[in-house]
């Protein structure tokens, strides 16, 4: 009975908040979470992503996910929209191996993992759903605020809690103010990195690293999930990086290059799972996958291989001027998988441009390479070892 828990935040704005990258959305952002605890082994049987910001809302989330994450496509994958009484209720209910990843793709970015280990180490105190809807959003896209933060105040939290009548103040609620926050909760709580759906995964890694064990909430506008938590046995990897001013990028003027479905459909697998074509008759990697091997000359041998997600810079440069329709300035590099000969070009992501050079080691992660004709086309982007220092100092 514990959790595996992942965090990631974009090393992009200030300490205050958390701004996408450029090349960043929520699925990505998923994937990076998901990584920390997949990676580190776990047997995943389902996954429920939860944000209120899912990239395409007709088709199309779950395979990237999987892929990138190494799954198999088998996997029941449930897309649910929510905040962050959805995800500590996904928590609470989930059975053994369920991964609930969570996101916030807005202000306040960042996202978390959280895979169930055994029964789940959440047993509900408390639930209030209740209707006070300031801020909406709608399905044609247009959204409303109408922020009355006394209103949300004593007729959303004031109100959901007393309903509960919980036996004494969580240790810590997610989805608040710094002020509310520091009224409801039993002692002055750290303030989490998001408001939204990940928040409550944030709540609980704070609970593993002090190895506490307690009441926490999760609150969105008058809904309240309350939920005791034994942090026992659980454990956390964040990749929490220092934040920095993103560069300032133009768009060269001109058109969109078009998608060709049938070009990505192709290279799907390869690129979001990051294989090579490996040759079945002399062990030859390639990539993308060839049809007749450059090793051994067979033709149509060959099976997927994953490749390794880390590597080296074999040689670089940064784009100033950029075709039509790109943001620059880019960098691009050579990179050489560790431990392969493999060598692939690709984005430098996480940094300045400019910043890399020759033998710079680093993550493979990924990254929104484009959008074409509405469709986001994923693959993979080198994001330097130096970017992974965390915030506070700590390796
Ligand atoms: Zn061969």
């Amino acid at each position: 009975m514990s959790i595996s828990v992942g965090t990631y935040l974009p090393p992009w704005g200030t300490s205050q908040g958390r701004v996408l990258g450029y090349d960043e959305d929520a699925l990505t952002m998923a994937v990076e979470a998901g990584r920390q605890v997949v990676d580190a082994g776990g047997m995943v049987t389902r996954v429920v992503f939860i944000s209120r910001e899912l990239p395409l809302l007709e088709g199309g989330n779950t395979a990237p996910l999987l892929a990138a994450l190494r799954l198999p496509d088998t996997l029941e994958v449930v897309e649910q929209l929510g905040g962050a009484p959805a995800t500590l209720d996904a928590i609470l209910s989930a059975n053994s191996g369920t991964l609930v990843i969570a996101v916030d793709a807005g202000s306040s970015a960042g996202a978390a993992a959280a895979l169930v280990n055994g029964s789940s180490p959440l047993v509900l105190a408390g639930r209030a759903q209740r209707s006070l809807p300031q801020r909406t959003r709608h399905a044609d896209g247009q959204s409303f605020r109408d922020d009355d933060p006394r209103l949300l105040r004593e007729s959303g939290l004031r109100t959901s809690m007393s309903a509960l009548d919980l036996p004494e103040k969580p240790l810590l609620i997610a989805g608040l103010s710094a002020r509310d926050a520091a009224v409801w909760s039993s002692e002055p709580p750290p303030a989490l990195p998001t408001l939204g759906a990940s928040s409550p995964i944030f709540a609980l890694a704070v609970l593993i690293d002090s190895a506490r064990s307690g009441l926490v909430g999760a609150m969105e506008q008058a809904t309240l999930s309350v939920a005791h938590f034994n942090a026992a046995g659980s454990t956390v990897k964040r990749h929490e990086p220092k934040a920095q001013k993103p560069a300032a990028r133009k768009k060269a003027p001109g058109g969109d290059i078009k998608l060709s479905l049938a070009a990505y459909d192709r290279a799907f697998k390869s690129k979001v799972g990051w294989h090579a074509g490996k040759c079945t008759a002399c062990g030859l990697l390639s990539t993308p996958p060839r049809y007749h091997c450059l090793g051994c000359g067979a033709d149509d041998q060959w099976e997927l291989a994953p490749l390794p997600r880390t590597g080296s810079i074999y040689t670089t440069t940064t784009v100033h001027v950029s075709v039509p329709s790109l943001e620059s300035p880019y960098t691009l590099a050579v990179v050489e998988c560790d431990g392969t000969d493999v060598r692939s070009l690709m984005h430098v992501t996480d940094v300045p441009p400019g910043q890399v050079t020759i033998g710079t080691h680093g993550r493979l992660v990924l990254r929104r390479v484009a959008i074409r004709t509405g469709v986001p086309d994923y693959g993979h982007a080198f994001s330097p070892d130096a970017v992974s220092v965390q915030e506070g100092g700590a390796a």
